[in-house]
This record gives structure tokens, sequence and C-alpha cells, in this order.
């Protein structure tokens, strides 16, 4: 992948979470301590101010460079968590992926997520949405395809009862609404879909 698009992938994930950051905090605040839309901001805003050297490095290392600054700067635990995804995908994808390559990459990270959250789909988090991607991907899906499964994989997660993070502590009564990683993860999804597209 060029620099530049890398940098445009970035960009276009900053731009997202930025556009969205008080509905991310909004939906944190309902069943969270209302600080993921502020977490994810300042994390991605951080990959952003380093976009140029990021972006040089080939793409296995950039993912790796966007996982430790997500780790070091968005806090909270999702920040581990987003790390975690970068870092796998980083570890598992080629300098040139395709969809094959993304999909088994996928597939791991997702592992990689889990076992850093102690945590599978099923359980209100960012996974519910990870795991439907992951699918629509294997499954020969467009960009816009994937990015409205996305989407629904988040809506989803309103009905359901946390079991992992701080929303596992209200128990029935984080039925109802969002999981805020779950918005987040939507978000990025589309952004990156919509990049890559168009
Ligand atoms: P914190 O809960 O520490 O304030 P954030 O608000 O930034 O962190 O992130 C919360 C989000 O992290 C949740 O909405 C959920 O999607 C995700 N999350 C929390 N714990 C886990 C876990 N164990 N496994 C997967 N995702 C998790
Ligand atoms: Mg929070
Ligand atoms: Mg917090």
């Amino acid at each position: 992948m060029a620099a530049s698009e890398f940098s445009r992938l970035i960009a276009a994930a900053a731009d997202t979470i930025a556009a969205h950051a008080d509905e991310l905090t909004a939906l944190d605040q309902a069943i969270g301590d209302g600080d993921h839309g502020l977490n994810m901001k300042r994390g991605f805003e951080a990959v952003r101010a380093e976009s140029d050297g990021i972006a040089a490095k080939p793409l296995p290392d950039a993912l790796k460079a966007v996982g430790t600054k997500l780790v070091m700067t968005v806090g909270g635990a999702s920040g581990p968590l987003f790390g975690t995804l970068f870092m796998a995908l980083g570890k598992e994808l080629p300098g040139t992926p395709d969809r094959a390559t993304l999909t088994a990459a996928l597939s791991k990270a997702i592992e990689a997520v889990g076992a850093r959250g102690k945590s599978q789909p099923g359980q209100k988090t960012m996974l519910d949405v990870l795991q439907p991607v992951y699918e629509a991907l294997a499954q020969g899906k467009t960009a816009t395809e994937i990015a409205d499964a996305a989407d629904h994989a988040a809506d989803a997660t309103v009905p359901m009862k946390a079991l992992r993070g701080r929303a596992s502590f209200l128990g029935e009564r984080s039925i109802g609404h969002m999981d805020a990683g779950a918005r987040s993860t939507a978000l990025l999804v589309r952004a990156v879909a919509e990049a890559i597209e168009g």
C-alpha cells in the first residue's frame, strides 16, 4: 500500500472518530463512565499527528505502529483492545494483502482481542461488530455491504446484556443501549471501507 493511501486511511479513521466523539461519549455515559469518545479521539488524533512517519513504513509495521500508539494514548479498557487489534493485523498481514490474507488476518486479530479481553462475541462489546465484519469479508461481500453489516451489528448490541467491561456491572440494566465500542468499531469499518473503495 502506498504511503499516501495509508495516510488517507488514518485521516478517514481520525475524522469519523472526531465527528462522532460526542455520540460515543453519550453511549458510554448510558452504561459506562462516559469517556469512550474522548479516549478514542485522543488516540486517533495521536495517530494522525504521526501519520507521515507511520505511513512511510511497510504496511505491517505501519499497522503495528498504529496499535502501539493507540495502546499508549486511548487508555481505558478499549486502548489495549484496539491496540491489540491493529498490532495483530500488522503481525498477520503481508505487505500487499488481498481479501484472503485480510480475512485470515482479521480472524487472528479477533482471537488476539478476545484473548486480551477474556471475551468473545455475544458479550456486548466491540467483538460483536468485528466478528460479523470478518464473516462478511469471508463471504466475499462488497466494502459497502461490509460497512452495512458493521452498522447492523452495532445496532444488534442494543438488546444484548453486557458480560464484559464496565457495562457488565449494570447487569440487566445494560440492556436497551448500544455498546460504545461496537459503535466506534462500526464507524472505523465504514471509514476504512469507504476510503478503500473511493
Ligand atoms: P473504559 O470502559 O475503561 O472506560 P472505554 O469506554 O474507552 O473504556 O471502552 C469501552 C468499550 O471497550 C466497551 O464499549 C466495549 O466495546 C469494549 N470492551 C470493554 N471491555 C472489553 C472486553 N473485555 N473485551 C472486548 N471489548 C471490551
Ligand atoms: Mg468508558
Ligand atoms: Mg474509562
